[in-house]
């Protein structure tokens, strides 16, 4: 039947049905302001109620993107540095008025980024010191080997007053990160760090090495003052924080 829809509908089309069918009122997307019947299961395995159909977005997505409307960070002619894009959120970014937005990725070959992004090693960047005023950088230093010379050039480049978003994936019954660089198996990774690439599994201290290199540190878990409801219809995850580096 998937394939019948498929000959017979060009594509335009396809996504203007499907997107007819899903508006609705169960859930609402902070990051595209649009409501759902439901958030879309994704990921291997699958879970149930983590793609927004429309944008794309992500519990982590919506979770940054809550945070910095509640903090008012988001305004005109914003300069914003956003290190590994996410679609969703570069979407948006782009569309505030007079914004200077450059992304940034560390170039994989046989992946594919979004246009205009450019090939950026995070511990080494070709920008002048106090250039942006924001930074979005999540889910990114669990990647990095040298975590502590890339939070050293995201503070560097950031400019006084401004903020960047440097959300990980945190044990958080854990006091001490677990880091080995010796390990590259990508199957004793997934077991003690939770993904084949990650490279640490961090643990409470994060906040402490944010501090170090001279950050002022926001850490908020945003949905414990949520009632559930709205951690529902903002398809949130309770275990994510939002961790937030301050330049003063
Ligand atoms: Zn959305």
């Amino acid at each position: 039947m998937k394939d019948v829809f498929k000959l017979l509908l060009p594509a335009p089309l396809r996504e203007l049905i499907r997107k007819a069918v899903l508006r609705g009122d169960t859930v609402h997307c902070p990051v595209c302001d649009r409501g759902a019947i439901a958030y879309l299961p994704s990921g291997s395995p699958p879970r149930p109620h983590v793609l927004c159909p429309f944008c794309g977005s992500r519990e982590r997505a919506r979770m940054a993107w809550l945070f910095l409307k509640e903090r008012k960070v988001l305004r005109a002619g914003l300069r914003v540095l956003h290190v590994a894009p996410e679609r969703c959120l570069s979407e948006r970014l782009t569309s505030l008025p007079a914004v200077k937005y450059t992304a940034g990725d560390k170039f994989t070959p046989g992946y594919d980024y979004p246009p205009g992004t450019i090939d950026l090693d995070i511990t080494a960047m070709p920008f002048a010191a106090d250039s942006f005023d924001l930074i979005m950088c999540s889910h990114v230093l669990e990647h990095v080997p040298d975590d502590r010379g890339a939070m050293k050039e995201l503070f560097r480049v950031l400019a006084p007053g401004g903020m960047a978003i440097l959300m990980v994936p945190i044990a958080l019954e854990r006091a001490a990160t677990d880091e080995d660089p010796s390990l590259t198996d990508p199957q004793e990774r997934i077991k003690r760090f939770g993904q084949f690439d990650h490279v640490r599994l961090y643990g409470r201290d994060y906040v402490d090495r944010l501090r170090a290199v001279g950050f002022e540190v926001i850490e908020d878990a945003m949905t414990e003052r949520m009632d559930a409801a709205s951690v529902f219809r903002f398809g949130l995850l309770r275990s994510e924080v939002v961790h937030a580096g301050i330049k003063r």
